[in-house]
This record gives C-alpha cells, sequence and structure tokens, in this order.
C-alpha cells in the first residue's frame, strides 16, 4: 500500500501526516486533530488555494497593490489566474475588499482588494 508524507497547512502546528489510500478512501495518521485528515483528502484529490499577490494600480500612492481571492481556487489554476492578473490595472482611489474580478477562471471567487489606496 502506497503511503504519502503530507504537511498540514490548515494551522500552525504543521502537523506531519502519513496518508495511506486503502479501498474505501483515506488513512490519515499522525494529525492532533479532525482538520488534518479532510486536508489530506482533499490535498490528494483536489488541492486548493487561497491566492494572493500584487496587482499595478495607476494614480496611487504606490505603483501595485495587493490583491486576494476571497477563497480558494484549484491549485492547478494558479498559473492562469496569475496571467490574468498581470495584465490587470487598477486606478486609484481604491476600497478595500473592492471586486477586481468577478468568477476568476468559472470558480465562483471574487478576486478583491485587499487595502484601500487614495489616489495622488
Ligand atoms: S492536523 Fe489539526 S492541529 Fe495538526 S496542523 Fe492540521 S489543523 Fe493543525
Amino acid at each position: 500500500m502506497e503511503k504519502k508524507e503530507l504537511i498540514c497547512i490548515v494551522c500552525p502546528k504543521g502537523c506531519h501526516l502519513e496518508v495511506a489510500q486503502e479501498n474505501e478512501g483515506f488513512n490519515v495518521t499522525g494529525n492532533q486533530c479532525k482538520r488534518g485528515p479532510v486536508y489530506a483528502q482533499k490535498e490528494l484529490t483536489e488541492p486548493t488555494r487561497v491566492l494572493t499577490t500584487t496587482v499595478k494600480i495607476k494614480n496611487g500612492i504606490l505603483n501595485r497593490i495587493p490583491v486576494v481571492t476571497e477563497g480558494e481556487i484549484l491549485k492547478e489554476s494558479l498559473e492562469d489566474a496569475m496571467q490574468i492578473l498581470n495584465k490587470i490595472e487598477l486606478e486609484a482611489p481604491v476600497k478595500s475588499n473592492q471586486v477586481v474580478i468577478k468568477d476568476l477562471l468559472g470558480s465562483g471567487v471574487n478576486v478583491v482588494v485587499s487595502r484601500s489606496m487614495d489616489a495622488i
């Protein structure tokens, strides 16, 4: 039976998980709470991540501004998401939580600005 090792990233404890795939699902050991097995199964079947990055902004006090997805998106779509965000240029002023992209790549998840920025 093949075993995989993962580090749980759900909380700062970072438990070292050992995951064995069995007929009925996954057998997870090394977790200190119930969230570990949930994370392990998701990570091995459909891994997702929150994307945080910056986009260009003109007429603001800085020339880039941080943005974040409001939820997790598929890990495999992070590169496509970055290509889209690299083409975005906002214009100040912007408000924190202002939507930059609705329904990113059909994920149902919006990208929002994570801070406000005044115009110069
Ligand atoms: S298994 Fe539980 S305690 Fe361990 S890192 Fe994951 S969430 Fe934290």
